[in-house]
């Protein structure tokens, strides 16, 4: 398959497939008279989100088609207002506005190098925001709602290298819509426990997005394979973008040494430091010749 036909464009092309699919659901729970977890599998779309890159990240996706690209990037957008707006009441939104330029300049150069692995994304209605906290954290919602908190800049005093690779590896999480994917498996395994045979009746699912979208998203750690391919289309977007992809290990270092395993959704589940350091090594060595070229156009 070529990437360009991989790549979900819109959601109305989502849409489609996912009414099908839940049509075809719905005929096989009639049929067999509730789910079995072949039919639910069955009823999983196989995507592919993203183009594999220089890093090569070739893994196919299977998102429910109960789920659309289109309607978790909605549920994204509320619950990333909401975020906003309690920290702006708290006078924490963009506070330091030299770090909130610099954060945002980094971005700008990451976005168009996004188009490597999915060109309608440089089209995505990016936001970048600074929370002032403690919190040595940092996400990207999908559709490219980004979070920053000052606490890992300034606890880890990051260089601009290294903030484009958290940054680059939140972006990567956005591209491959890892957050679709994990709300997929929640809803699988939702559905197989209540046996909600009867709330996707007729294909009109009952269930709370908004809900789903929010505890995956804050609440469940990422899966290593997904850490996995963040971290390697991450150093391929900083790369591009002109920014020492080796930076990442760097990164990693100072994070283990300052904030053990707890909290960042970077450090709450992934491959042992050792593993991950020795495959960051590997992946930035490999994009090495873009970042060369990236800065020889500068
Ligand atoms: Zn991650």
């Amino acid at each position: 398959m070529k990437p360009s036909n991989r790549v979900l464009k819109d959601g109305r092309v989502a849409d489609r497939s996912a009414r099908a699919g839940r049509a075809a659901l719905a005929a096989r729970a009639a049929a067999a008279g509730a789910l079995s977890v072949a039919a639910l599998l069955a009823g999983c779309q196989s995507v592919q989100t993203t183009a594999g890159g220089a890093v090569g990240v070739e893994r196919t996706q299977r998102m429910s088609p109960l789920i659309s690209e289109a309607q978790l990037r909605e549920q994204a957008e509320l619950s990333y207002r909401e975020v906003l707006s309690k920290e702006r009441q708290q006078g924490d939104l963009n506070a330091d506005a030299a770090l909130t330029n610099r954060v945002r300049a980094i971005t700008g150069r990451l976005i168009p190098a996004a188009g490597a692995f999915r060109p309608e994304a440089t089209r995505w209605n990016w936001e970048v925001n600074v929370i002032r906290s403690d919190e040595m954290n940092a996400w990207c919602m999908p559709g490219g709602k980004i979070a920053v908190y000052t606490g890992l800049i300034t606890k880890l005093n990051l260089s601009d290298d290294e903030i484009a690779a958290i940054v680059g590896h939140e972006i990567a999480h956005a591209l491959r819509e890892h957050a679709r994917e994990r709300a997929s498996e929640q809803l699988g395994a939702q559905v197989l426990l209540s046996g909600a045979v009867m709330a996707i009746g007729g294909g009109q699912a009952s269930m709370d997005l908004g809900g789903l979208f929010y505890k995956t998203f804050f609440g469940l750690p990422n899966s290593r394979l997904h850490e996995t391919e963040a971290d390697r289309i991450g150093v391929e977007l900083a790369a591009r973008a002109g920014y020492d992809p080796r930076a990442a290990m760097s990164l990693w270092r100072k994070m283990m040494a300052n904030g053990g395993s707890r909290g960042p959704e970077f450090l709450s589940t992934h491959p042992s430091p050792e593993t991950r350091l020795s495959d960051l090594e590997v992946y930035s060595a490999r994009v090495m010749p873009l970042y060369e070229q990236a800065r020889a156009r500068r």
